[in-house]
């Protein structure tokens, strides 16, 4: 009958023991003589034991490690040049250190860490201190979705958008690659901590090829406007929905202040009152509301003119044929 443990043909466990928090199995095989691989005579004659080291999958948080306990026999064929030979065991390598189990236990971590952060875990949680290198050896053919992402990318369209974390108290560029017809999936590329200045944007755009980016979009914000013309020679400077209708709400605020003043106390209550409904976008008013929008807006004629210039204006978003839009 077969006999395998831990994947291993004809081996038993000779003894196990807890040692530093490791779990250390010594395994020796169970036949009593060996064949030697030159002669072919049957031996029984051990000289010595050899020591081989196998990792093992960990249980719970406990390092495994198995020592093979292999034996070197004698040939005692006079006639034979190979005087001493190693037995060999059937489902270990020589010189292999990692079982197929504990490479596909590396597997699964590495779907969620890089190299470096695979080895600090393997340190702290399992004691185990796996070298850099052995990690690349053994992982660096498997597929991972965030290393086939070639830096820099290539990408038509891109947005640049300082954002803040930790309840504000510091801010960080990102920088987004914007979905298009034939590539819809807009994601975040890279951000980098700092505020809103030049250096920092330039430091973001590295990670896109600068050759393929067509167009950049973002607000009229002049140090990122500067970054762009610096490292994207190909690239249009594209205003941001959300910042253009801002500006022209902003617009819109500075208006109401100048004319202000000049105005009936009826008047000038109604504007105050209904200030919000200009800023507004006309879709999101009800019918009392777009009521009193036309009521507000007729006081004065700088007033009209830029809100119809608001509204049309924000029409061409909404447009989804380029075409038309043009
Ligand atoms: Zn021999």
């Amino acid at each position: 009958m077969d006999f395998f443990v831990l994947g291993l043909k004809d081996v038993k466990i000779i003894s196990y023991e807890q040692n530093y928090g490791r779990l250390e199995i010594v395994l020796e095989k169970t036949t009593s003589c060996e064949t030697c691989p030159s002669c072919q005579a049957r031996s029984k004659s051990v000289k010595n034991y050899r020591e081989h080291r196998i990792i093992l999958n960990p249980i719970e948080s406990i390092q495994v490690q198995a020592f093979i306990r292999k034996r070197c026999f004698r040939c005692l064929n006079p006639s034979c040049q190979t005087k001493y030979f190693t037995e060999q065991i059937p489902g270990l390598e020589k010189k292999h250190i990692y079982t197929e189990q504990f490479k596909s236990f590396l597997a699964d971590l590495y779907q969620d860490m890089d190299f470096p952060t695979i080895k600090r875990r393997l340190s702290k949680k399992y004691l185990l201190d796996v070298p850099i290198g052995t990690l690349h050896s053994k992982l660096k053919d498997l597929p991972k979705e965030s290393l086939l992402v070639k830096y820099p990318i290539q990408t038509k369209y891109i947005g640049l958008d300082e954002f803040s974390y930790t309840k504000g108290h510091n801010y960080a560029v990102a920088l987004i690659k914007i979905g298009h017809s034939q590539d819809p999936k807009s994601k975040i590329i890279d951000m980098v901590a700092g505020g809103k200045t030049t250096a920092v944007a330039k430091a973001v755009l590295n990670s896109v090829d600068p050759i393929s980016v067509e167009a950049c979009c973002m607000d009229f914000w002049e140090p990122f406007k500067t970054a762009v013309k610096e490292k994207l020679p190909n690239a249009s400077v594209v205003a941001d929905k959300y910042h253009t209708i801002k500006l022209i709400n902003d617009d819109i605020q500075t208006l109401i202040r100048r004319i202000l003043p000049a105005l009936s106390q009826y008047d000038k209550e109604l504007l105050e009152e209904n200030k919000f409904l200009i800023l507004k976008g006309r879709e999101r008013l009800d019918d009392n509301q777009s009521y009193d929008l036309q009521t507000t807006i007729l006081i004065n004629n700088e007033l009209e003119t830029i809100y119809v210039f608001k509204e049309q204006f924000r029409s061409l978003y909404l447009i989804k044929n380029i075409d038309i839009a043009r």
